[in-house]
């Protein structure tokens, strides 16, 4: 006689999971437990992508001098300076076809050799 011989195990805890084989977790317990983990791990990346576009913002915003509406600065600068070119919240597409790629009202457009101007975008 032929039984179900796949084994399901617990996506929270790895045990063996008696009864339904459509189950997932063992109980409510275990189902909970996996949830909160799932929702802490995207509230943790959440909180450190949000966390890196603050950071970016405020390393353009102390490179780009008071009463200036463009400055410039390396690469090597803004990395020493902890900036993170994963993270930025959109682009800015000019009509010459020039990309800045923005951190909220601050945007950069990459130049020649590493080179990159910093501009604030002025509300209207
Ligand atoms: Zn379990």
């Amino acid at each position: 006689m032929h039984t179900q011989t796949e084994i399901k195990t617990c996506l929270a805890c790895g045990k063996p999971i008696k009864g339904r084989s459509d189950k997932r977790f063992c109980d409510d317990y275990c189902r909970n437990a996996y949830n909160n983990q799932l929702k802490s791990a995207t509230n943790n990346l959440v909180r450190n992508i949000n966390n890196a576009l603050g950071k970016n913002r405020r390393i353009l915003e102390n490179l780009l001098p008071e009463g200036e509406e463009t400055a410039k600065s390396n690469k090597e600068k803004l990395l020493r300076l902890g900036f993170n070119f994963k993270y930025f919240t959109h682009t800015y597409i000019t009509k010459t076809g020039k990309t800045y790629l923005c951190c909220y009202e601050y945007g950069y457009l990459p130049l020649e050799n590493d080179w990159f101007l910093i501009v604030k975008w002025k509300e209207e």
